[in-house]
């Protein structure tokens, strides 16, 4: 069998897809006669038909054509997934985020005096307003908010720790990791479970620059266990005229436990606790774009801002477009529940989530599909992205009953278009429903209809 030259394979394509120039197809082309030549080889072709030909460069070039960053269907009922792209946006962000990236913007241009203005004001006021905050700087993401504030404030010097707070956020972000990348020396005290106030007094000296509090923000110590209270780390910081800083890691504007769920402590409640400087994320459960926001007194936010480190860390036009539009919506809690798709899938009533479950599981017992069964089961799902540890949320999803194996229609599901991300409980695929857009529902019985092709 001749295997076909590269410029044979283009003209074939060319003429399926005439709609590209030709030149487009070189590598397509390279990849189907790489496949044509291994199934050759291994004896699975001898003979290359014409049809056979054109479905493989149909699905070479479908794969081709095909973004490699993808929407999924989040089925997992992790609401803030960090492998699944943490806070989707709410949709007045996104067509600021759209404006903004389509024409030219007023990103670094004062109109009001027709000169060079600041990148940073845009969210500024917002911010000061929603929060009570005396200055503000964002950055790219927390983790950069905390590598910039660590460096401008303790560079060379001492940071004290609390050893229940070295946390570890995941991948690469470890406290005295970060920590010595900046530049600061690590100063633990206490121990895992328990840090008394006079463990910090112990250890402040001359070279003492920074007193650093870390929300566990994925995980809780409980039993035996002490920490110090943030008022009382502000008073010992005055007492000996050292800044205090908190990273809250999610750092959200609404109080929880109004709505019975567990309290994680406010953006609020901790700058009125006197802390000097706040950092937290855009997109965990602020429900914003990734950016990192550090808050506190101007003595040291201009410090930050003025850190060399923050042209390398700086936040992009549209993070701030998708960031103020979500911050608007802060004026009126209300309102941020009714429009930041993260806080209102943490707060959808359980009824209504069993009612979206008993909708979904009819449509696919409808289909009538080889011998599955659909049953509604009850699930505790966790808000995710490091965030409300111990917060169990009440939710359902629809259970799926079939002689197929889970891990085969799991990995069905994943390979649908778009995919669908699922989880196995007790030997069955759960298609949890707290984090399922309205458009997700007929995609989601598209792909089921597929399993038709396979059985
Ligand atoms: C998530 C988190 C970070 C890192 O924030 P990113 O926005 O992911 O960069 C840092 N500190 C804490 C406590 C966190 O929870």
């Amino acid at each position: 069998m001749r295997i076909p030259k590269v410029h044979e394979l283009k003209e074939k394509f060319f003429q399926l897809f005439p709609t590209f120039p030709i030149s487009y197809f070189t590598e397509p082309s390279r990849r189907v006669a790489q496949i044509i030549r291994e199934k050759w080889q291994k004896g699975e072709i001898k003979e290359l038909e014409d049809s056979y030909l054109e479905n493989l460069i149909k699905e070479v070039f479908k794969e081709y054509e095909t973004p490699y960053l993808k929407r999924v269907i989040n089925a997992t009922g992790i609401v803030i997934h960090t492998n699944l792209g943490r806070a989707p946006l709410s949709k007045k962000a996104i067509e600021e985020i759209v404006k903004i990236a389509k024409y030219y913007s007023n990103l670094e241009f004062d109109l009001k005096e027709g000169k060079r203005g600041s990148r940073y004001i845009h969210v500024d006021d917002i911010l000061k307003e929603i929060t009570g905050a005396e200055s503000v700087l964002v950055v790219n993401n927390n983790a950069a908010a905390v590598l910039i504030s660590l460096n401008t404030l303790a560079f060379q010097k001492e940071v004290i720790v609390s050893r229940g707070e070295l946390v570890e956020i995941g991948g690469s972000f470890r406290i005295p990791e970060v920590m010595k990348w900046a530049g600061c020396i690590l100063r633990e005290v206490g121990t895992t479970n328990k840090t008394r106030l006079s463990d910090y007094e112990n250890v402040i000296n001359e070279n003492t620059a920074l007193l650093l509090k870390v929300h566990k923000s994925n995980f809780e110590i409980v039993g035996f266990t002490e920490e110090v209270k943030i008022e009382e780390l502000v008073e010992l910081g005055k007492r000996k005229g050292l800044p205090v800083m908190k990273d809250l890691g999610s750092g959200c504007f609404v109080d929880f436990s109004k709505y019975k769920l567990k309290k994680e402590p406010t953006v609020q409640e901790v700058l009125k606790a006197g802390v000097d400087i706040v950092t937290f994320s855009g997109d965990k459960l602020l429900g914003g774009p990734q950016a990192g926001i550090i808050l506190g007194k101007k003595i040291y936010i201009e410090k930050i801002k003025n850190n060399p480190l923050n042209r390398a860390l700086r936040i992009d036009k549209l993070t701030l477009a998708g960031l103020e539009a979500t911050l608007r919506f802060y004026r009126d809690e209300v309102l941020a529940i009714e429009h930041i798709p993260v806080l209102k899938m943490i707060l959808t009533p359980k009824e209504k989530l069993r009612k979206k479950a008993n909708y979904l599981r009819k449509k696919l017992e409808q289909l009538k599909l080889f011998d599955f069964k659909f049953k509604i089961i009850e699930t505790i799902n966790k808000t995710g992205g490091g965030a409300l540890p111990t917060l169990d949320l009440p939710s359902y999803a629809v259970a799926i009953f079939s002689s197929l194996s889970p891990q085969f229609i799991q990995k069905f599901l994943r390979e649908n278009e778009p995919p669908i991300i699922t989880r196995i409980e007790e030997d069955k695929v759960l298609i949890d429903v707290r984090c399922l857009f309205d458009e997700d529902y007929p995609e989601i019985i598209r792909a089921f209809l597929k399993f038709k092709n396979v059985l």
